[in-house]
């Protein structure tokens, strides 16, 4: 489902615009500070989806919380109706979490969803020196050049090279 995302929007390259293509799909994003415990919500407003961010925190960060609310409108659209769905800053950000061990399998589908549309296998195939060999030193320049943090890089590198 991300993959289709990428290939609708058009995204040939990193970084993936993850604003723009939230709001093509239709979603509003609001951004604003909230207690550090919070990476953001999701909810509708007379029948618009709308994407709270916590503005303070790193924006690599802000982008993995509009990936994984955008998961949650893609994904769980009748499970979010009905209510506001806030997450927390544990349920997005630990590399345990990514892989969904001991969360709510909704958190775990949207985390997933959220890693793969940031950094897609295709664009890994296109940035990845052909070596495959990576040290710190690379895996952060390609987080850098995607603009996720060093673990969602960590974490889709390990899935992808497992693939390959
Ligand atoms: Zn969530």
């Amino acid at each position: 489902m991300a993959y289709g995302l990428l290939e609708k929007h058009k995204v040939i390259a990193p970084a993936v615009p993850v604003e723009r293509i939230a709001k093509q799909e239709g979603a509003r994003i609001q951004f604003g500070p909230l207690d550090n415990e919070l990476s953001g919500m999701v909810f509708f407003k007379d029948s618009v989806p709308i994407i709270g961010v916590n503005s303070l925190h790193h924006p690599n960060r802000q982008r993995f919380t509009i990936a994984h609310e955008l998961g949650h409108l893609m994904l769980h659209r009748t499970k979010i109706e009905t209510g506001v769905h806030v997450d927390k800053e544990l349920a997005v950000l630990r590399r345990d979490a990514l892989a969904g061990k001991g969360i709510d399998p909704i958190e775990m589908e949207a985390n997933q969803f959220a890693a793969l549309l940031l950094v897609p296998d295709v664009l890994l195939e296109q940035t990845v020196p052909s070596s495959r060999h990576l040290d710190d030193e690379q895996i952060e320049a390609l987080a850098k050049r995607f603009k996720v943090s060093t673990v969602t890089m960590q974490f889709r590198l390990q899935r992808w090279l497992e693939k390959s």
